[in-house]
């Protein structure tokens, strides 16, 4: 059985239960769908030898794609319609592999879901990956500190869940789900548990990051709950279409913390997230239709692979063609600069 849970910090209308081990901090690292890395990278694409290709019109969105294209229009185009390669980075191969170590866990039986197993797990799957991502860690040091931190994680999770005694009835479970007059929906999720007892089905997603601190308004907290928990609302109406069962509980764990969000799933909540994601469906189809994906810099930009051929970061202004760096926050729409290149030899795309 999981901990039990403490009263909610939000005065949300949804039932969210947050449990966690030690003080709730800002959370530093960038969203869902901005790989995070130890240092910037507007070094990774050369931009000299970028230029924007057409694109088609995607056929399948995930929740991950649709998040990319709330936070940024340009990072979704770059991302998922150019499907522009992107370097992997420290944090993203470590999710992978605690995610994966997670997930061998569980076909361990339960009386040797320890802690020595599961770092064993790791440390095994460190060793078959190590030589693909030695560019990453090049000195023994480097790689000390990355499979530390990955232990680490690891030894949270078991200070928030007992493996033992959950009962994953489905891991790493993939879903396609055909929308009528939309696209086809795609999902990875990371455990389907059943409550012992109820019987009922919990969505559990394990996050590597810190959960978010519910610092601000209730309304704002409200927004951010939601945003973070439309990725597993969207697993529960795919899981309704493939499985005929509706889940009653969506779980993210928050490794870094660690911190246990939950939430109590309504039906008005699965209306509401097939009403949020067709609405964003349409948003994309007209973007496409009009070639307008605008970039919408911030401070995220710092950890996005395309920054060195993304327009908000290079380009000349229409009147005078003077060349300037990013110096607002807010959205940039295409055609508010011309395409050209500037004085470095960087494309700027309108
Ligand atoms: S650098 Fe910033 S504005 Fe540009 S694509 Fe990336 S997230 Fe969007």
């Amino acid at each position: 059985m999981p901990r039990p849970t403490s009263t909610p910090s939000s005065t949300s209308a949804h039932t969210i239960n947050m449990a966690t081990s030690s003080p709730s901090t800002p959370n530093p690292a960038p969203p869902a769908g901005i790989p995070a890395t130890t240092r910037p990278r507007s070094d990774n694409i050369d931009p000299s030898a970028y230029i924007a290709p057409s694109v088609g019109l995607p056929t399948t969105v995930s929740p991950s794609s649709l998040g990319d294209f709330k936070t940024c229009p340009r990072l979704y185009r770059f991302r998922h319609l150019e499907k522009i390669q992107e370097p992997p980075s420290e944090v993203m191969v470590r999710g992978s592999m605690v995610h994966d170590a997670l997930d061998e866990l569980f076909s361990q039986p339960p009386e040797k879901r320890s802690k020595e197993v599961l770092h064993d797990i790791f440390r095994a799957v460190w060793l078959k990956r190590r030589d693909k991502y030695l560019e990453l860690f090049p000195s023994t040091e480097d790689q000390r500190a990355f499979g530390m931190a990955g232990l680490k994680l690891l030894s949270n999770y078991l200070k928030v869940e007992t493996p033992a005694e959950q009962e994953p009835l489905m891991r790493e479970f993939r879903m396609r789900v055909p929308f009528p007059d939309g696209p086809s929906v795609t999902g990875i999720l990371d455990r389907v548990d059943l409550e012992p007892g109820s019987g009922e089905w919990v969505v559990v997603d394990y996050k590597t990051g810190k959960a978010p601190a519910l610092k601000y308004s209730d309304a704002v907290n409200e927004r951010i709950m939601n945003d973070k928990f439309f990725q597993l609302k969207v697993y529960a109406l795919l899981l309704e279409q493939v499985k005929q069962r509706t889940p009653t509980r969506l779980k993210l764990i928050y490794l870094d913390g660690p911190t246990v969000m939950s939430m109590r799933l309504r039906r008005e909540d699965l209306a509401e997230t097939k009403t949020e994601l067709l609405g964003l469906w349409e948003r994309i189809v007209g973007a496409w239709k009009a070639d307008s994906f605008p970039a919408t810099p911030g401070k995220l930009c710092e950890w996005c692979s395309f920054k060195s051929i993304c327009p908000a970061w290079n380009f000349t202004r229409e009147e005078g063609g003077e060349v300037e760096g990013m110096k607002s926050v807010g959205g940039v729409e295409g055609d508010a600069w011309v395409a050209g290149r500037d004085a470095k030899g960087g494309v700027a795309q309108g």
